[in-house]
């Protein structure tokens, strides 16, 4: 498998990052996950200009272009071949040559990784079973809106979760429902609302959230954009989730509670359909 590293495109067991990288030392990174279809690059838009806010609000100047950020993603896609699976782009403020808390000079070069991942993402064998939920405390920091790749907290709960026999965590904060590990999380009320925290800082804004909420208008379904609780959500019609590798994907039991029939329901699976069928149509 060929990755990219600053500039170069290398066989992965060549590539390499110095110990000093702040990526590496403090977790001083950002990074976008974008899955490709067909070959092709699904919401990419929206996960550069994620991207982008992320850069910003860490005042970390990129030096790339989003064109030259566009070619560098196809080209690596292209090396390897990928018709369905994920890549993977970080990007750290880089290396000052030793471990400093203070931010180096600006004008230091970020460090910038791309892989990928061949993974099946149409064919899910957890979007037709439906996922089991356990909820935990969210002890996640105050900006969850940025999408750093400060990930031991949901590596942690989804340890948890799985040694429960459960497929992932969502986290509660002040009794309500944030997220789950690595995607957003919805309920469907008795009334057919699909219900969703409305965006702040406790959140990432999922791009795959916003597409899919594009989708339920286009249905003219009911969107809800307020914070739930977990009450609500286990006696919620259905739930599910979304994030741009698993699109939409069912929730069927949260903390032991059978959510609806205890099958994927039908909301969750018109949304992953209509999602795909509209993502993969404007894939670049
Ligand atoms: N919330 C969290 C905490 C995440 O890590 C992710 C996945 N990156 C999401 C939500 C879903 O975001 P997206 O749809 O952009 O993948």
């Amino acid at each position: 498998r060929q990755v990219y590293v600053n500039g170069r495109y290398l066989p992965e067991g060549e590539a390499t990052v110095s110990v000093f990288d702040r990526g590496f030392l403090f977790a001083d990174a950002v990074y976008e996950v974008t899955a490709v279809l067909d070959g092709k690059l699904v919401d990419f838009a929206g996960h550069l200009a994620r991207l982008r806010r992320s850069l910003k609000e860490l005042g970390m100047a990129l030096e790339l272009s989003d064109e030259e950020l566009l070619a560098i993603h196809r080209e690596l896609v292209r090396l390897n071949g990928i018709d369905e699976g994920l890549i993977y782009l970080q990007i750290t403020r880089g290396n000052a040559g030793d471990r400093d808390f203070l931010f180096p000079d600006p004008a230091t070069p970020k460090t910038v990784v791309l892989f990928t991942q061949k993974k099946k993402l149409l064919d899910s064998p957890l979007a037709a079973r439906g996922q089991r939920i356990v909820t935990v405390e969210d002890l996640r920091w105050r900006r969850c809106d940025i999408k750093t790749v400060q990930l031991l907290y949901p590596s942690m709960i989804k340890e948890l979760a799985k040694k429960q026999g459960a497929d992932d965590a969502w986290m509660v904060r002040d009794g309500l429902v944030t997220e789950g590990s690595s995607n957003n999380a919805y309920i469907v009320t008795a009334e057919g609302a699909i219900v969703t925290r409305d965006l702040s800082s406790d959140i990432l804004h999922g791009i795959t959230r916003k597409a899919v909420l594009d989708c339920a208008a286009d249905l003219e379904m009911t969107v809800e954009e307020r914070p739930f609780t977990v009450e609500e959500a286990k006696a919620a019609k259905e739930a599910f989730s979304t994030s741009a590798s698993g699109f939409v994907n069912p929730v069927v039991e949260i903390d032991g509670a059978t959510i609806g029939s205890g099958k994927p329901g039908p909301v969750a699976a018109r949304l992953r359909q209509i999602y795909l069928e509209k993502s993969r149509a404007a894939a670049i």
